[in-house]
């Protein structure tokens, strides 16, 4: 709570300097208001908390307030929740357990399905919260809501395939069984960087096995969490199967830790809550799945086409102003092709245009907030220090203090800050190396392991780079790998278990051994 409060702090501090670049903030205020009407007459403006199928406030009637991070503006203020608040949803989701994991996976893909039907038909509206309160591009937000919805399409599915296993006997007059069955409640912990996607990325396999679940959403990005539950009641997911709190982070998180109804801890965001929450589940013994940060290598060799190794690099550094886990934060490059690459990708670099994610050709958004332009900043002044050299950009934008403007640092050394944490944000450091075993050494030179991008015409190299890559996920001539068909997750310190894909549904599932004896 104390982070949150600092950084919200900043964050009104920087609203009130940022008069120097007020006309385009005013144009960019009366965007925020024609939108928040347009979701109040569409139902999907939600501001309390989703406990057993009521929308609720906090019980002493505490509130956050949700801003707009382009422009400052107030969006809403939503319920700030806590440990009692917590506890009445889990009771909510216990007691919604035993009649949702029993009806027939039909049943529960067809209530999935109309869901999935109802967040795309809404797809403009969700998208234009998601720009609203995170600040992605539009265009980007509409793709994170058919991104975010495909997971629940994906599990409808899959639902109805949840099989189990019958196992040839050791003894004539024994049968042996495996059934598959729902853990239970779980606690599902989601980031601001993607308020849709990282919901329905697990709330859709939970449901999909039968599971119910307590969501809390980042408490910068709570209005997509509940526009989408909004449309979930409207689907037919019966009241208690899916419950939204948000508020106080800790209490919140602690509850769901300490209740034995919670069979499952869920959560996707940085690596020092992810351990504090895999810690806290020991008590309990919880399942738990953990999507963690990233440090992703991006590896250009010389033997790389040109078009596709800048295409590809653009595309995963630079999306969501580089606010992604598995957004390149290293961009490696062979000596033979450093010139032309990093020339290349810098004249790309300079013509990204900054701003509103309203505005017409904006493709990078602000930052989620001042301390993130702090932070980054930080970093690139660190790299600076050093001995890298700024080759385009290098401080905040002109726009104001959410804003940084797209930056590639030339002469990067592994050791420096910048490559030895995520920097989320728009910087793409780029080191120099001679060999494709350099490349490898210092691409597997950290405790992450989420996703790495290899750039290289050979097909021989491309797997014996991939296998011998420490990450979960690798791209080969390819910036943006993510789909619901794959399997999501990283090595080492970036995380447990993986999301999306049939590997997706095994982390909400026990698995049961029947034996039955004397059959003879
Ligand atoms: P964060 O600070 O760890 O927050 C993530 C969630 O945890 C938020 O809902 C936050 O609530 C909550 N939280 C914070 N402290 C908590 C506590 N003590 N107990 C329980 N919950 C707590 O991360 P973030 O800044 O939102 O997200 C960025 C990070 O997420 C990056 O490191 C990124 O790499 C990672 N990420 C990973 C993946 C992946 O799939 N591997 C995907 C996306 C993002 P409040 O926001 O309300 O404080």
């Amino acid at each position: 709570m104390i982070k949150t409060m600092f950084t919200r702090t900043i964050h009104r501090v920087s609203i009130i300097q940022s008069h120097h670049s007020s006309i385009s903030r005013r144009e960019m205020s009366m965007g925020t208001e024609s939108v928040v009407a347009r979701l109040k007459s569409s139902g999907l403006l939600q501001t309390k908390g989703l406990i057993g199928g009521k929308w609720t406030d906090a019980y002493d009637g505490r509130t956050i307030q949700v801003n707009n991070p382009a422009t400052g503006d107030l969006i809403a203020s939503v319920a700030c929740m806590g440990e009692k608040e917590t506890k009445d949803a889990i009771s909510s989701a216990y007691d919604a357990f035993g009649h949702w994991s029993k009806l027939t996976a039909a049943d529960r893909s067809s209530r999935l399905r109309n869901w999935y039907n109802l967040l795309i038909q809404h797809k403009e509206e969700l998208g234009q919260l998601i720009t609203l309160e995170q600040g992605k591009p539009l265009k980007e937000a509409i793709g994170e809501v058919g991104y975010g919805a495909s997971f629940i399409e994906f599990f409808a599915e899959e639902a109805k395939r949840v099989y189990g296993d019958i196992i040839p006997s050791t003894l004539t007059d024994r049968r042996l069984f495996v059934l598959k069955q729902p853990v239970g409640v779980v606690g599902a912990i989601t980031p601001w960087n993607f308020p849709l996607a990282m919901i329905t990325r697990k709330v859709g396999p939970a449901l999909a096995c039968g599971c119910t679940v307590v969501i809390k959403p980042s408490e910068f990005t709570p209005l997509t969490a509940l526009a989408a539950a909004e449309l979930a009641l409207q689907s037919g997911i019966p009241p208690g199967v899916l419950n939204v709190v948000m508020g106080d982070a800790p209490k919140i998180g602690n509850s769901l830790l300490e209740s034995p109804q919670v069979r499952k801890i869920t959560f996707t965001g940085s690596t020092a809550v992810g351990k504090k929450l895999m810690a806290g589940a020991a008590e309990t013994v919880k399942k738990v799945s953990l999507e963690l940060g990233g440090n992703a290598p991006c590896i250009v060799f010389d033997d790389a086409d040109l078009e596709v190794a800048l295409k590809g690099s653009l595309a995963t550094k630079f999306r969501n102003s580089g606010q992604t886990c598995v957004c390149a934060n290293r961009i490696l490059v062979q000596e033979g092709i450093y010139e032309k690459f990093t020339s290349a990708f810098s004249n790309a670099v300079q013509n990204l245009k900054v701003g509103n994610g309203f505005s017409e050709g904006v493709v990078q958004g602000p930052l989620i907030n001042e301390a993130a332009v702090q932070k980054v900043d930080s970093f690139v002044q660190d790299a600076i220090s050093k001995g890298a050299k700024v080759l385009v950009g290098g401080k905040r934008h002109s726009l104001g203090l959410t804003f940084y403007e797209p930056t590639i640092i030339g002469d990067v050394k592994n050791e420096m800050l910048i490559a030895r944490q995520e920097v989320f944000g728009p910087v793409a450091p780029v080191i120099r190396f001679k060999t494709e075993e350099e490349a490898i050494q210092i691409a597997n030179d950290t405790n992450a392991g989420l996703a790495a991008y290899i750039f290289t015409n050979g097909i021989k190299r491309s797997w014996r780079v991939s296998e011998a890559l420490e990450y979960g996920i690798v791209g080969v001539n390819e910036g943006l790998v993510s789909t619901e068909v794959a399997p999501f997750g990283g090595y080492k310190q970036s995380g447990l278990g993986r999301e999306g894909s049939k590997y997706g549904l095994d982390e909400y599932l026990e698995i049961k051994y029947v034996c039955m004896g004397n059959m003879s």
